[in-house]
């Protein structure tokens, strides 16, 4: 920075010497000659003032209020940054470990923010299980939208955390990047638009958070019928692939809270991290008898696991408890009409 400041007093001086010359009257050669001694001094003089205007100005463009003193000859340490003259520096690779920290950052408050989003989930079974009617056929219709939102601003994140790290990545790769904020506005905006652009299948059909939303829903509304695929909640939109890769999507899946093993209710649900199915916490755990990894028993499942692919469901569990509840005031209805049978 004082490399620009001092370079830039250079220029002043040099446009306050030529100003100078032009202000000389006219005069032949000789006389010139003759007065240039004498003049010097006087000279000096007037070229030291011509500077001094100059700095007035160059500051007061600047809209500095510190008044320039007798003795401004060592300016250097006057801490200003002068932001029009400052040229872009490439960023060096201790650079791009920051840049990585940021994106870090994003990635630490998607982790933080994201399952709070199942409240609108929770609020959205709770509104079902009110029953049917126009209120809350709307107030679902609106925590749909809700939870759209949300994915959006999970999608908005991510776009933070790549770009962040793009950057990072070319650095060091050794590439030299400069104008990294501009860099990084541009880069996010290349990816909301591209996002934006994207049809509302491929937004929402694979999001898992979508897709939990949606069955909590389905469970209370239609307990007795296995979920359909979540495409079938979102209309095929132009640019949307035939339905091909059906099997890619999220939903379609029995809600059953038996664990594979006890089949009786889940109790205190641990979920498969390789496979994604849950099992009651002792019955799985009992199963590896000292082995390392045991072979999934769902039916029908080939994949084997250790213990540590093995994550507590707190999200399962309140399901399991919500199903609980529903499955008793069932059934206490069901007595009730019994006795006034
Ligand atoms: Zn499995």
């Amino acid at each position: 920075m004082s490399v620009a400041t001092s370079s830039r007093r250079k220029a002043s001086k040099r446009q306050a010497s030529s100003d100078i010359e032009d202000e000389r009257p006219s005069q032949s050669r000789a006389d010139e000659q003759v007065e240039d001694d004498e003049d010097e001094p006087q000279a000096r003089r007037r070229a030291t003032n011509g500077v001094k205007k100059e700095k007035k100005l160059d500051i007061s463009r600047k809209q500095n209020t510190r008044e320039v003193g007798e003795d401004d000859d060592d300016e250097d340490d006057d801490g200003r940054i002068d932001v029009e003259n400052f040229h872009d520096q490439p960023l060096s690779r201790a650079d791009a470990a920051k840049l990585q920290g940021l994106g870090r950052d994003w990635n630490n408050i998607a982790k933080h923010v994201r399952p709070n989003w199942r409240v609108v989930g929770d609020v959205a079974v709770a509104l079902a299980e009110v029953g049917e009617g126009e209120d809350v056929v709307n107030g679902l219709v609106e925590l749909d939208d809700i939870m759209k939102n949300l994915i959006d601003i999970g999608a908005e994140m991510d776009s933070h955390e790549k770009v962040l790290d793009e950057i990072a990545q070319k650095i060091l790769q050794g590439q030299e990047v400069d104008d990294t904020a501009d860099r990084y506005k541009e880069g996010v905006l290349v990816e909301l638009r591209d996002y934006r652009n994207k049809t509302t299948r491929q937004k929402y059909a694979k999001s898992e958070e979508y897709a939990s939303f949606k069955s909590a829903i389905w469970e209370v509304q239609q307990p007795d019928k296995g979920m359909p695929p979540i495409t079938d909640f979102i209309p095929k939109e132009d640019g949307d692939d035939s339905d091909d890769d059906d099997e890619l999507e999220m939903g379609g899946v029995n809600q059953n809270y038996n664990c594979p093993i006890t089949l009786t209710l889940l109790v205190k649900p641990v979920t498969s991290k390789v496979c994604n199915h849950s099992f009651s916490h002792d019955a799985i755990m009992q199963s590896f008898r000292g082995s390392p990894s045991v072979k999934c028993p769902a039916a029908g499942c080939t994949k084997k696991f250790a213990r540590t692919d093995l994550v507590p469901d707190k999200d399962l569990e309140k399901r399991v408890k919500a199903y609980e509840r529903r499955a008793r005031r069932a059934a206490e209805n069901s007595d009730a009409e019994e006795i006034i049978d």
